[in-house]
């Protein structure tokens, strides 16, 4: 049933050729017990692993139930190997991280069939495993990882079983015992190729072929009875397998896949967790970074917006200038004639002055201090202060230095708690104080919590409560925001000329123009953005290699576990899906856990520090899809390798 013709193998060495079979012709008949034996390096394992279809000859044909396999497919390879071929190793190749049983039935999975795992079961007990089925290889000896091999070589009940010196690291008594079970499977009708370089093994077998750098140098049959006449094999097997593997049946189910894949991540508890803790981190970090940005961003623009950017500010100038403080005197103070004067510039829409103190601010048995402002009528308008319960005071509460106070929203929860404070009296340092209104709440934005504050009349202010006779400040809206700086002009010309300002006293007031410094403070924010975009852009990358690295270092012993699954039969893409899923279940999970991290970091830095933080979805996704496409392309791209060498090169690799 098994014809080879003319068969040559050569393997390249440097510059060297080794010719590892030199037009080997071969026919193996069914139920045949051959052994092939010769010193070490003679061809023997090349030999088999022809014959098992691990490795393709360089020339010469290959008839497997009179059809030739040299030209089919890996695929169609991988299934003759699962179907047809049990094979047993010197080194066993067990998975180190699956137990007896586990292993026995891995075969099954490539076949599709592991509904018919009750057979590894039966196989385990065959060979007198029964009771060792949940052991791992790592606890059973020598002797019982090799019938482990075995059952696993049967499980599939291929008609042909290849040994490649089973024996060789074997203790006598278990070697007895192999032998004597692989005996026992030709008895019961299996084609059984044996390669030893025991003279005792081979003596038994039926049939010693002798090879001698890669020639065979001698065939000698000494038992003709078996065989013979059955040169037909199982009848149907061969051809049911072929055609099972052109319709591509026999694969495994995705449900296998997955428990393969996860009984792997399982096992590999180290490995797994770091190349987890490497996305988790990755991913973490971003989301927290990018997630400060973006909220320091935001309040930023929104405290502008709160102020308004076609505002002036106009205030009294530094007393200092050039780090020397000046004389007395030097400053110009603004009165509210002042501000009369600037309300009639045609550039001028609203103006209001401020003038601000801390009080202290008392209800009933409550006790608050805050900023008190003093302020205009247009200050409603102007900063965006419509009161939300209430009303605004009146230009005649201002002539009449009324005691009418509006509170801000902290102010109010401070004193009142829940309850509506419009129409309380309260006292401010000291003076009954008319609540008649709750201003607009505009949020703590960074350090300054701005609904701390209560506002009065400018009048009332400055002469019934913080005995000031001038202005802190003037702000101006500008009727056109685009010409801002036209009025920043115009405003400045006209105090120059009220106040009758020398040249060198033009710098005791100075304007504030917002525009510009919601600019400045814009490209500002800009650049932190950036900064901590790319802090958080190498802490992917750092991420991102340690996955890497953790995934590279496994490549080793994961090669001969590929090699393995391919020789017992698994596919390329069986390969690939099972370490797709490895990958992708890691890398989810590890982003999942980075996410989780990422969002607890910024509420963390929310509530303690009380960091204006706004986690994005963008980088949530950015972070998430950058570490789990690192983390599946070096998952994938070792197996992948490893998936295209054949069987025997993966299992050697070193
Ligand atoms: P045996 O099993 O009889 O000891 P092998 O079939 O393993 O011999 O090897 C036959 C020859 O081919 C040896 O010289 C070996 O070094 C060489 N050889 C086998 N496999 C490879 C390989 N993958 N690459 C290079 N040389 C190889
Ligand atoms: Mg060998």
């Amino acid at each position: 049933m098994l014809e080879l013709t003319h068969v040559s193998k050569t393997y390249q060495m440097g510059t060297v050729s080794v010719h590892a079979l030199q037009d080997v012709s071969v026919k193996i008949n069914e139920g045949e017990y051959v052994a092939i034996i010769g010193p070490s390096g003679s061809g023997k394992s090349t030999l088999l692993h022809v014959i098992g279809c691990l490795d393709r000859p360089d020339t010469g044909s290959y008839l497997m139930g009179g059809r030739e396999i040299t030209k089919l497919t890996d695929d169609q390879l991988a299934v003759l190997r699962n179907k047809m071929m049990g094979f047993v190793f010197q080194q066993f190749h067990l998975l180190p991280y699956a137990n007896a049983l586990e292993n026995v039935e891995l075969p099954l999975v490539y076949a599709g069939q592991r509904h018919l795992k009750e057979r590894a079961r039966i196989r385990l007990g065959e060979v007198g495993l029964s009771e060792r089925s949940t052991h791992r290889p790592t606890e059973m000896s020598g002797g019982e990882q090799q019938r482990v091999a075995i059952a696993r070589s049967l499980v599939n009940e291929p008609p042909i079983i290849l040994a490649d010196e089973p024996t060789g690291n074997l203790d006598s008594k278990s070697e007895a015992e192999v032998i004597a079970i692989l005996e026992d499977l030709n008895k019961k009708g299996k084609t059984v190729v044996i390669v030893t370089h025991e003279p005792e093994i081979a003596k038994r077998a039926r049939r010693t072929i002798s090879m001698r750098d890669g020639w065979v140098i001698s065939d000698e049959k000494r038992d003709s009875v078996r065989g013979e006449d059955k040169t037909a094999g199982p009848p149907g097997l061969f051809e049911s397998v072929m055609a099972g593997a052109h319709a591509g049946v026999g694969k495994a189910e995705f449900g296998d896949h997955i428990r393969q894949a996860l009984r792997a991540i399982c096992s590999h508890k180290m490995r797994s967790s770091l190349s987890m803790l490497g996305i988790l981190i990755g991913v973490g970090a971003v989301i927290a970074m990018l997630a400060l940005g973006t909220g320091a961003k935001e309040s930023i623009a929104q405290r502008l917006a709160s102020m308004g950017s076609n505002l002036l500010m106009v205030r009294a100038g530094s007393h200092q200038l050039h780090g020397v403080a000046l004389e007395a005197g030097s400053v110009t103070r603004f009165t509210t004639q002042d501000v009369d004067a600037i309300a009639k510039l045609p550039e001028a829409k609203r103006v209001s002055p401020s003038v601000t103190g801390r009080a202290q601010v008392v209800y009933g048995n409550k006790n608050w201090n805050t900023k008190v402002e003093g302020t205009g009528v247009d200050y409603k308008d102007l900063r965006a202060a419509n009161p939300t319960l209430g009303r605004f005071f009146t230009a005649e509460e201002i002539r009449s230095r009324q005691k009418v106070a509006l509170l801000g929203v902290t102010v109010a929860r401070a004193l009142f708690g829940d309850a509506n404070p419009v129409g309380a009296t309260v006292k401010i340092n000291r003076i009954n104080f008319l609540v008649i209104g709750l201003l607009p709440e505009k949020g703590a934005t960074g350090f300054q919590d701005q609904d701390d504050t209560i506002i009065i009349p400018i009048s009332t202010a400055m002469y019934r409560l913080l005995g000031k006779d001038y202005l802190d400040s003037i702000y101006v809206e500008g009727v056109d925001p685009e010409q801002m700086s036209a009025a920043e002009k115009g405003v400045r010309d006209l105090i120059i000329k009220r106040h009758r300002l020398t040249k060198d006293k033009e710098d005791t007031f100075e304007i504030r123009n917002m525009a510009e410094m919601q600019a400045a403070l814009q490209s500002t924010t800009k650049t932190m953005t950036w900064l901590l975009g790319s802090i958080a852009a190498i802490s992917l990358l750092v991420g991102g290699i340690g996955i890497m690295n953790i995934m590279l270092v496994s490549v080793t012993e994961r090669t001969r576990e590929i090699g393995l699954r391919k020789a017992i039969g698994a596919r390329g893409v069986d390969i690939m899906i099972q370490f797709l899923i490895e990958s992708a279940v890691m890398t989810f999970s590890g982003g999942l856990a980075g996410i989780a991290l990422g969002v607890g970091l910024s509420a963390l830095m929310a509530n303690l520090a009380g960091w204006a933080v706004r986690v994005s979805l963008f980088s949530i996704v950015l972070a998430a899809s950058f570490s789990i496409a690192v983390g599946i392309l070096f998952g994938l791209w070792p197996a992948r390798s490893a998936a295209r060498l054949n069987p025997i090169e993966a299992l050697r690799y070193e």
